[in-house]
Protein backbone atom coordinates (compact mmCIF):
# COMPACT_ATOMS: atom_id res chain seq x y z
CA UNK A 1 0.00 0.00 0.00
CA UNK A 2 1.31 3.84 -0.74
CA UNK A 3 1.24 5.64 1.48
CA UNK A 4 -1.24 9.23 1.12
CA UNK A 5 1.04 11.83 -0.27
CA UNK A 6 0.41 15.58 -1.16
CA UNK A 7 2.80 18.47 -2.95
CA UNK A 8 2.63 21.80 -1.55
CA UNK A 9 4.43 24.83 -3.13
CA UNK A 10 5.51 27.65 -0.43
CA UNK A 11 3.24 30.78 -1.22
CA UNK A 12 6.55 32.37 -0.05
CA UNK A 13 9.62 31.09 -1.42
CA UNK A 14 11.86 29.43 0.90
CA UNK A 15 15.68 30.00 0.16
CA UNK A 16 17.94 27.56 -0.42
CA UNK A 17 19.50 27.82 2.54
CA UNK A 18 16.53 27.66 5.20
CA UNK A 19 15.65 24.21 3.30
CA UNK A 20 17.06 22.41 5.89
CA UNK A 21 16.06 24.13 8.29
CA UNK A 22 12.39 24.96 7.48
CA UNK A 23 11.83 20.57 6.74
CA UNK A 24 13.56 19.83 10.05
CA UNK A 25 10.44 21.94 11.53
CA UNK A 26 7.82 20.07 9.09
CA UNK A 27 7.65 16.79 11.05
CA UNK A 28 5.73 18.47 14.04
CA UNK A 29 3.05 20.05 12.02
CA UNK A 30 0.64 17.42 12.34
CA UNK A 31 0.58 13.94 14.06
CA UNK A 32 -0.33 12.69 10.39
CA UNK A 33 2.79 13.48 8.94
CA UNK A 34 4.95 10.60 8.16
CA UNK A 35 7.81 12.25 6.89
CA UNK A 36 8.41 15.99 5.13
CA UNK A 37 10.86 17.38 2.45
CA UNK A 38 11.73 20.17 1.12
CA UNK A 39 13.69 20.84 -2.35
CA UNK A 40 16.88 22.10 -1.68
CA UNK A 41 15.92 24.85 -3.63
CA UNK A 42 12.97 25.85 -1.68
CA UNK A 43 10.75 25.34 -4.53
CA UNK A 44 8.45 22.36 -3.67
CA UNK A 45 7.63 20.69 -0.39
CA UNK A 46 6.51 16.88 -0.16
CA UNK A 47 4.35 15.84 2.41
CA UNK A 48 4.05 11.85 3.12
CA UNK A 49 1.36 10.86 5.77
CA UNK A 50 0.94 7.64 8.21
CA UNK A 51 -0.96 4.79 6.27
CA UNK A 52 -3.02 4.78 9.71
CA UNK A 53 -3.60 8.19 9.02
CA UNK A 54 -6.76 7.77 7.12
CA UNK A 55 -8.54 10.79 5.53
CA UNK A 56 -6.35 13.92 6.21
CA UNK A 57 -7.75 17.02 5.25
CA UNK A 58 -5.03 18.11 3.26
CA UNK A 59 -6.10 22.06 2.78
CA UNK A 60 -6.10 22.23 6.69
CA UNK A 61 -2.20 20.26 6.54
CA UNK A 62 -1.36 22.79 3.40
CA UNK A 63 -2.48 25.75 5.61
CA UNK A 64 -0.50 24.81 8.50
CA UNK A 65 2.38 23.82 6.35
CA UNK A 66 2.57 27.77 4.85
CA UNK A 67 2.17 29.54 8.27
CA UNK A 68 5.32 27.65 9.57
CA UNK A 69 6.79 28.68 5.76
CA UNK A 70 6.08 32.03 6.37
CA UNK A 71 6.97 32.39 9.97
CA UNK A 72 10.29 30.93 9.34
CA UNK A 73 11.06 32.76 6.14
CA UNK A 74 9.77 35.94 6.20
CA UNK A 75 12.00 38.68 6.29
CA UNK A 76 15.15 36.11 7.07
CA UNK A 77 18.66 37.43 6.07
CA UNK A 78 21.39 34.87 5.23
CA UNK A 79 23.82 34.92 7.61
CA UNK A 80 27.31 34.17 6.49
CA UNK A 81 28.71 31.71 7.34
CA UNK A 82 32.33 32.12 8.26
CA UNK A 83 34.28 29.17 7.95
CA UNK A 84 37.23 28.58 10.56
CA UNK A 85 38.85 25.46 9.64
CA UNK A 86 38.67 23.38 6.80
CA UNK A 87 39.97 20.19 6.77
CA UNK A 88 37.08 18.27 4.57
CA UNK A 89 39.15 17.44 1.59
CA UNK A 90 41.38 15.13 4.21
CA UNK A 91 41.38 11.74 2.10
CA UNK A 92 39.17 9.04 4.19
CA UNK A 93 39.16 5.41 2.71
CA UNK A 94 35.28 4.65 2.85
CA UNK A 95 32.53 5.67 1.13
CA UNK A 96 30.00 3.65 2.22
CA UNK A 97 27.13 4.28 5.10
CA UNK A 98 28.14 1.97 8.26
CA UNK A 99 24.83 1.48 9.24
CA UNK A 100 23.65 -1.83 7.49
CA UNK A 101 26.79 -3.78 8.68
CA UNK A 102 26.61 -2.27 11.68
CA UNK A 103 22.79 -3.37 12.27
CA UNK A 104 23.67 -6.87 10.72
CA UNK A 105 26.62 -7.84 12.80
CA UNK A 106 24.73 -6.21 16.09
CA UNK A 107 27.60 -3.92 16.89
CA UNK A 108 24.12 -1.35 16.43
CA UNK A 109 20.88 -2.84 17.91
CA UNK A 110 17.42 -0.42 17.84
CA UNK A 111 15.20 -0.59 21.16
CA UNK A 112 12.74 1.87 19.98
CA UNK A 113 12.38 5.14 17.47
CA UNK A 114 15.88 7.63 18.22
CA UNK A 115 17.24 4.64 20.75
CA UNK A 116 20.19 2.15 20.25
CA UNK A 117 22.44 -0.21 21.91
CA UNK A 118 25.67 -0.01 21.15
CA UNK A 119 28.76 -3.17 20.49
CA UNK A 120 31.62 -3.49 22.09
CA UNK A 121 33.41 -1.83 19.13
CA UNK A 122 31.45 1.24 19.12
CA UNK A 123 32.24 1.30 22.83
CA UNK A 124 35.56 1.01 22.39
CA UNK A 125 35.68 4.09 20.30
CA UNK A 126 33.91 6.00 22.44
CA UNK A 127 36.58 5.61 25.06
CA UNK A 128 39.19 6.06 22.99
CA UNK A 129 37.27 9.29 21.66
CA UNK A 130 36.34 10.48 25.27
CA UNK A 131 40.10 9.68 26.10
CA UNK A 132 41.31 12.52 23.38
CA UNK A 133 38.12 15.00 25.08
CA UNK A 134 39.42 14.54 28.84
CA UNK A 135 43.04 15.24 27.63
CA UNK A 136 41.60 18.54 26.52
CA UNK A 137 39.66 19.43 29.85
CA UNK A 138 42.93 18.47 31.54
CA UNK A 139 44.94 20.93 29.97
CA UNK A 140 42.27 23.88 30.91
CA UNK A 141 42.65 21.75 34.68
CA UNK A 142 38.91 21.47 34.55
CA UNK A 143 36.99 19.66 37.39
CA UNK A 144 34.94 16.48 37.18
CA UNK A 145 31.53 16.59 37.67
CA UNK A 146 28.59 14.21 37.12
CA UNK A 147 25.28 15.38 36.94
CA UNK A 148 21.96 13.65 36.32
CA UNK A 149 19.50 12.67 33.53
CA UNK A 150 16.68 14.02 34.88
CA UNK A 151 16.21 17.55 35.28
CA UNK A 152 14.32 20.55 36.75
CA UNK A 153 11.35 21.88 34.95
CA UNK A 154 11.96 24.95 37.37
CA UNK A 155 15.35 26.11 36.14
CA UNK A 156 14.52 25.04 32.80
CA UNK A 157 11.55 27.62 32.79
CA UNK A 158 14.00 30.53 34.31
CA UNK A 159 16.29 29.84 30.97
CA UNK A 160 13.10 30.30 28.72
CA UNK A 161 13.90 26.67 27.21
CA UNK A 162 10.30 26.12 26.81
CA UNK A 163 9.79 28.81 24.47
CA UNK A 164 12.85 28.03 22.56
CA UNK A 165 12.99 24.60 21.96
CA UNK A 166 9.30 23.15 22.87
CA UNK A 167 9.28 20.54 19.84
CA UNK A 168 12.32 18.68 21.27
CA UNK A 169 11.31 18.55 24.95
CA UNK A 170 11.32 15.11 26.68
CA UNK A 171 8.79 14.86 29.38
CA UNK A 172 9.33 12.40 32.69
CA UNK A 173 6.20 11.41 34.79
CA UNK A 174 4.90 8.92 36.93
CA UNK A 175 2.01 7.09 38.55
CA UNK A 176 -0.23 9.48 40.19
CA UNK A 177 0.09 8.57 44.07
CA UNK A 178 -3.37 7.02 44.44
CA UNK A 179 -4.05 2.93 44.91
CA UNK A 180 -7.17 2.73 42.37
CA UNK A 181 -4.91 4.23 39.82
CA UNK A 182 -1.84 2.24 40.57
CA UNK A 183 -4.01 -1.14 40.47
CA UNK A 184 -5.82 0.05 37.44
CA UNK A 185 -2.74 0.87 35.75
CA UNK A 186 -1.27 -2.35 37.13
CA UNK A 187 -4.28 -4.80 35.76
CA UNK A 188 -4.65 -3.10 32.10
CA UNK A 189 -1.59 -1.42 30.80
CA UNK A 190 0.04 -3.12 28.00
CA UNK A 191 1.73 -1.77 24.44
CA UNK A 192 -1.18 -1.44 22.24
CA UNK A 193 0.00 0.36 18.81
CA UNK A 194 3.40 1.77 19.41
CA UNK A 195 2.24 2.84 22.74
CA UNK A 196 1.12 1.87 26.06
CA UNK A 197 -2.60 1.73 26.50
CA UNK A 198 -2.87 4.22 29.97
CA UNK A 199 -4.52 7.43 29.57
CA UNK A 200 -3.14 10.49 30.12
CA UNK A 201 -5.42 10.81 33.66
CA UNK A 202 -3.43 8.44 34.94
CA UNK A 203 0.24 10.10 35.39
CA UNK A 204 1.06 12.86 37.66
CA UNK A 205 1.66 16.70 36.81
CA UNK A 206 5.23 17.46 35.02
CA UNK A 207 8.02 18.46 37.73
CA UNK A 208 11.28 17.15 35.93
CA UNK A 209 12.28 16.35 31.76
CA UNK A 210 14.79 14.33 30.26
CA UNK A 211 18.10 16.80 30.46
CA UNK A 212 18.87 18.20 26.91
CA UNK A 213 22.06 19.48 27.54
CA UNK A 214 24.83 18.66 30.06
CA UNK A 215 26.18 22.58 30.82
CA UNK A 216 22.65 23.43 32.30
CA UNK A 217 23.10 21.35 35.61
CA UNK A 218 26.26 23.33 36.10
CA UNK A 219 24.57 26.45 35.69
CA UNK A 220 21.19 25.21 37.88
CA UNK A 221 23.42 24.07 40.62
CA UNK A 222 24.92 27.26 41.00
CA UNK A 223 21.71 29.56 40.64
CA UNK A 224 21.50 32.81 43.14
CA UNK A 225 24.90 32.43 44.15
CA UNK A 226 27.75 34.95 43.83
CA UNK A 227 30.55 33.50 42.83
CA UNK A 228 33.99 33.47 44.94
CA UNK A 229 36.28 32.84 41.88
CA UNK A 230 36.68 34.53 38.96
CA UNK A 231 37.04 31.85 36.49
CA UNK A 232 35.91 28.14 36.79
CA UNK A 233 36.14 24.99 34.23
CA UNK A 234 34.45 21.75 34.59
CA UNK A 235 33.66 18.98 32.48
CA UNK A 236 30.97 16.08 32.61
CA UNK A 237 29.63 13.78 29.91
CA UNK A 238 25.93 12.86 30.30
CA UNK A 239 22.33 11.43 28.72
CA UNK A 240 21.13 14.15 26.66
CA UNK A 241 17.34 13.67 25.25
CA UNK A 242 16.14 15.36 22.16
CA UNK A 243 12.81 14.58 20.26
CA UNK A 244 13.80 14.79 16.83
CA UNK A 245 9.99 13.24 15.29
CA UNK A 246 10.16 11.98 12.04
CA UNK A 247 14.46 12.99 11.85
CA UNK A 248 15.18 10.22 13.77
CA UNK A 249 17.31 8.25 11.73
CA UNK A 250 20.12 5.93 12.74
CA UNK A 251 22.63 7.19 14.46
CA UNK A 252 22.60 10.34 12.92
CA UNK A 253 19.79 11.58 14.78
CA UNK A 254 19.41 10.51 18.07
CA UNK A 255 15.98 10.53 20.82
CA UNK A 256 18.55 9.62 23.74
CA UNK A 257 22.42 10.31 23.25
CA UNK A 258 25.71 11.20 24.91
CA UNK A 259 27.08 14.13 25.49
CA UNK A 260 30.63 15.39 26.88
CA UNK A 261 30.91 18.88 27.92
CA UNK A 262 33.94 21.46 28.70
CA UNK A 263 32.13 24.46 30.75
CA UNK A 264 33.33 27.78 30.98
CA UNK A 265 32.33 30.37 33.79
CA UNK A 266 34.02 33.75 34.08
CA UNK A 267 34.26 36.93 32.32
CA UNK A 268 32.80 37.66 28.89
CA UNK A 269 36.80 37.60 27.20
CA UNK A 270 37.65 34.86 29.29
CA UNK A 271 34.98 32.75 28.06
CA UNK A 272 35.20 33.22 24.53
CA UNK A 273 39.88 33.11 25.13
CA UNK A 274 38.76 29.26 26.76
CA UNK A 275 36.44 28.38 23.53
CA UNK A 276 38.81 29.32 21.34
CA UNK A 277 41.76 27.95 23.23
CA UNK A 278 39.56 24.49 22.94
CA UNK A 279 39.07 25.08 18.86
CA UNK A 280 42.81 25.17 18.37
CA UNK A 281 43.83 22.57 20.44
CA UNK A 282 41.25 20.27 19.23
CA UNK A 283 42.43 21.12 15.75
CA UNK A 284 45.65 18.90 16.39
CA UNK A 285 43.29 16.07 18.56
CA UNK A 286 40.80 15.88 15.42
CA UNK A 287 43.81 15.60 12.78
CA UNK A 288 45.20 12.92 14.67
CA UNK A 289 42.04 11.36 14.42
CA UNK A 290 41.96 11.73 11.00
CA UNK A 291 38.61 12.91 11.05
CA UNK A 292 37.35 14.99 7.97
CA UNK A 293 35.48 18.00 8.80
CA UNK A 294 35.35 21.40 8.85
CA UNK A 295 34.90 24.56 11.65
CA UNK A 296 31.59 26.88 10.92
CA UNK A 297 29.28 29.06 12.27
CA UNK A 298 25.90 27.71 13.17
CA UNK A 299 22.63 28.24 14.88
CA UNK A 300 20.81 26.38 17.46
CA UNK A 301 17.46 24.45 16.31
CA UNK A 302 14.93 27.29 17.55
CA UNK A 303 10.82 26.56 17.31
CA UNK A 304 9.67 28.11 14.39
CA UNK A 305 8.12 31.46 15.86
CA UNK A 306 11.66 32.17 17.76
CA UNK A 307 13.90 30.82 14.54
CA UNK A 308 14.67 34.18 12.79
CA UNK A 309 15.81 36.46 15.41
CA UNK A 310 17.18 34.21 17.27
CA UNK A 311 19.26 32.28 15.11
CA UNK A 312 19.79 36.21 14.01
CA UNK A 313 21.37 36.78 17.16
CA UNK A 314 23.17 34.04 17.47
CA UNK A 315 24.74 34.95 14.15
CA UNK A 316 25.22 38.38 14.82
CA UNK A 317 27.40 37.57 17.95
CA UNK A 318 29.24 34.52 16.15
CA UNK A 319 28.16 32.34 19.73
CA UNK A 320 27.82 29.21 17.87
CA UNK A 321 30.44 27.12 15.92
CA UNK A 322 30.06 23.53 14.79
CA UNK A 323 32.44 20.94 13.92
CA UNK A 324 30.96 19.10 10.80
CA UNK A 325 32.30 16.35 9.70
CA UNK A 326 32.22 14.80 6.37
CA UNK A 327 29.60 12.16 5.36
CA UNK A 328 31.58 11.00 2.21
CA UNK A 329 28.25 8.16 1.64
CA UNK A 330 25.60 11.05 1.71
CA UNK A 331 27.95 13.88 0.35
CA UNK A 332 26.63 15.93 3.20
CA UNK A 333 28.02 17.08 6.67
CA UNK A 334 26.86 16.19 10.40
CA UNK A 335 27.54 18.16 13.42
CA UNK A 336 29.78 16.34 15.80
CA UNK A 337 30.14 18.68 18.24
CA UNK A 338 29.90 22.72 18.93
CA UNK A 339 32.04 25.91 20.26
CA UNK A 340 29.01 28.21 21.93
CA UNK A 341 29.63 31.18 23.76
CA UNK A 342 26.40 32.06 25.70
CA UNK A 343 26.81 35.82 26.72
CA UNK A 344 25.72 36.65 30.23
CA UNK A 345 22.29 34.33 29.56
CA UNK A 346 22.42 32.29 32.08
CA UNK A 347 24.29 34.35 34.80
CA UNK A 348 21.05 36.94 34.08
CA UNK A 349 18.38 34.48 33.97
CA UNK A 350 19.62 32.40 37.23
CA UNK A 351 20.89 35.51 38.80
CA UNK A 352 24.72 34.01 39.22
CA UNK A 353 26.85 36.46 39.86
CA UNK A 354 31.01 36.82 39.43
CA UNK A 355 32.93 38.20 42.54
CA UNK A 356 32.50 41.95 41.54
CA UNK A 357 28.89 41.74 41.09
CA UNK A 358 28.68 41.01 37.53
CA UNK A 359 26.60 37.89 35.90
CA UNK A 360 28.78 35.22 34.76
CA UNK A 361 29.39 34.47 30.72
CA UNK A 362 29.30 31.14 30.07
CA UNK A 363 30.34 28.88 27.48
CA UNK A 364 30.77 25.45 26.22
CA UNK A 365 32.67 22.78 24.24
CA UNK A 366 30.56 20.39 23.47
CA UNK A 367 30.83 16.53 21.49
CA UNK A 368 28.10 14.26 20.59
CA UNK A 369 30.02 10.30 21.46
CA UNK A 370 27.35 8.27 18.81
CA UNK A 371 27.35 11.46 16.45
CA UNK A 372 31.49 11.21 16.34
CA UNK A 373 32.03 7.07 16.27
CA UNK A 374 28.91 7.77 12.90
CA UNK A 375 31.15 9.93 11.26
CA UNK A 376 34.51 7.96 12.29
CA UNK A 377 33.03 5.14 10.49
CA UNK A 378 31.31 6.53 7.99
CA UNK A 379 34.49 7.98 6.74
CA UNK A 380 37.48 4.86 7.97
CA UNK A 381 34.75 2.28 7.98
CA UNK A 382 34.57 -1.19 10.30
CA UNK A 383 38.09 -2.40 9.30
CA UNK A 384 40.68 -1.42 11.68
CA UNK A 385 43.56 -1.69 9.22
CA UNK A 386 42.20 1.21 7.64
CA UNK A 387 41.65 3.36 10.26
CA UNK A 388 44.60 5.47 11.13
CA UNK A 389 47.12 4.89 13.87
CA UNK A 390 46.16 6.50 16.61
CA UNK A 391 42.97 5.39 16.64
CA UNK A 392 44.19 1.79 15.76
CA UNK A 393 45.87 1.90 18.94
CA UNK A 394 44.43 3.75 20.79
CA UNK A 395 41.51 1.34 20.83
CA UNK A 396 42.19 -1.92 22.35
P1 LIG B 1 24.47 21.24 20.58
O1 LIG B 1 24.35 21.58 22.03
O2 LIG B 1 23.15 21.28 19.86
O3 LIG B 1 25.54 21.99 19.87
O4 LIG B 1 24.87 19.70 20.56
C1 LIG B 1 26.17 19.26 20.83
C2 LIG B 1 26.43 18.00 20.05
O5 LIG B 1 25.53 16.97 20.49
C3 LIG B 1 26.16 18.12 18.56
O6 LIG B 1 27.27 18.67 17.89
C4 LIG B 1 25.95 16.66 18.19
O7 LIG B 1 27.18 16.01 18.02
C5 LIG B 1 25.27 16.10 19.42
N1 LIG B 1 23.80 16.00 19.18
C6 LIG B 1 22.88 16.99 19.26
N2 LIG B 1 21.65 16.54 18.96
C7 LIG B 1 21.80 15.21 18.69
C8 LIG B 1 20.89 14.16 18.32
N3 LIG B 1 19.57 14.37 18.19
N4 LIG B 1 21.41 12.92 18.13
C9 LIG B 1 22.73 12.68 18.27
N5 LIG B 1 23.62 13.62 18.62
C10 LIG B 1 23.17 14.87 18.83
ZN1 LIG C 1 26.71 23.30 26.86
Amino acid sequence: MTEPTLTILPAIPIPAFMSGEVQSKLAYVDESILSATVEPDGSMIQIIFKPQAGNVNQETINSKVQDVVALMVKGVIQPRTQVLEDFLDRPVPSKQDPMPELLASQEVSQEGRGIYTLGPLITSLIAYFESRFLELADSFSAVPYRFPTLISAKYLDRVNYFKAFPHSLSFVTHLREDLENIDQFAQHTHWEDESLNAGPESFSKIEVLNSPAVCYHWYFMLADQQLKEDNLVSTAVGNCFRYESSNLTSLERLWNFTMREIIFIGHGEYVLEQRETGRQRMTGILEELGLAYRVESANDPFFIGEFRKQAAFQSAFQLKYEIRASLPFSGKTLAVGSYNYHQDFFGRNLNITLPDGSPIHTGCIAFGLERMAYAFLSQYGLDKNQWPAAVREGVR
